[in-house]
């Protein structure tokens, strides 16, 4: 995996001689192949909900909306929710991509993490309920400020407070962890659900990558979630993992600086 090309070397249009550059290309097509997959991945994932969109909307247009009003409404939700699916995939990759660019500056100041987090566990109250899932944000209460990009902070919440409810069944808890390490402060969240196999936890923050993917699609997933949550904590100079124990349950976790 050598690229080579000749540069020659020439005074005053006269050719001295030549030299030959190489260039270790292993990690050029590594790259190229990564932006290759991820291309047909969303290619793949905005086909889906398009086609399905498109096919309701024939049927809808055939005359489904007059001879069948019910069913003429399971069509226009059907549309709706993939419309949804649509709109969240194509903002994850906006965000994704300014943050893989660099282009998005975080505004660092210091944060008051309870609050953040229940704002955060606030936007997805309905979606908690209508699982019967609490979640307890009560052992922030004395947690230390941090310094963070609130606004990128709380998208970093709502992923993972998101996903804990998405993959938990009805009644499960999830609750929020901090503890002090130094110069640092530990975030957790720790759902009681349905947890990751071994095999799967190294892969987890790449991109599209899902242990069902049948089953994230169901509830809306992307597969990007935790890639982004990933590139703004490290973007924070922070770091992300995860501890899982399959069937039993997963704790997702990242590291702030202190204010
Ligand atoms: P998705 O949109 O599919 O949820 P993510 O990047 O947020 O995408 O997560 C990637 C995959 O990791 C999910 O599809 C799911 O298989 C797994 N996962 C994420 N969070 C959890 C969790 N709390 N419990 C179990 N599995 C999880």
């Amino acid at each position: 995996n050598v690229l080579t090309h000749w540069v020659p070397l020439t005074e005053e249009g006269e050719l001295q001689g030549v030299v030959a550059v190489f260039h270790d290309i292993t990690d050029i097509k590594k790259l190229e192949k990564i932006r290759r997959d991820f291309v047909a991945n969303v290619s793949h994932e905005l086909r889906t909900p398009v086609t399905v969109i498109k096919g309701y909307a024939e049927a809808l247009i055939a005359g489904a909306l007059e001879s069948d009003p019910a069913r003429a409404r399971r069509f226009i939700e059907i549309i709706y929710s993939h419309s949804e699916r649509l709109a969240n995939l194509i903002g994850d990759l906006l965000t994704l991509s300014q943050l893989e660019s660099g282009t998005l500056r975080l505004e660092l100041t210091g944060v008051n993490l309870e609050r953040v987090a229940r704002h955060a566990a606030e936007l997805l109250e309905q979606k908690a309920a209508a699982k019967e899932i609490a979640v307890d944000c009560s052992r922030l209460t004395a947690a230390p400020i941090i310094l963070a990009d609130p606004g990128r902070l709380e998208q970093v919440l709502i992923n993972l407070l998101d996903n804990a409810i998405k993959y938990s069944p009805p009644g499960g808890s999830v609750s929020l962890l901090v503890s002090d390490e130094g110069p640092l402060v530990k975030v957790g969240v720790k759902d009681t659900g349905m947890g990751i196999p071994p095999t799967d936890l190294a892969r987890i923050f790449e991109r599209f990558y899902r242990v069902d993917a049948a089953r994230s699609r169901e509830e809306g997933g992307t597969g990007l979630g935790l890639s982004i949550v990933k590139h703004i904590v490290q973007l924070h100079g922070g770091t992300v993992g995860v501890e899982s124990e399959h069937g039993k349950g997963s704790t997702f976790w990242f590291t702030l600086k202190k204010a």
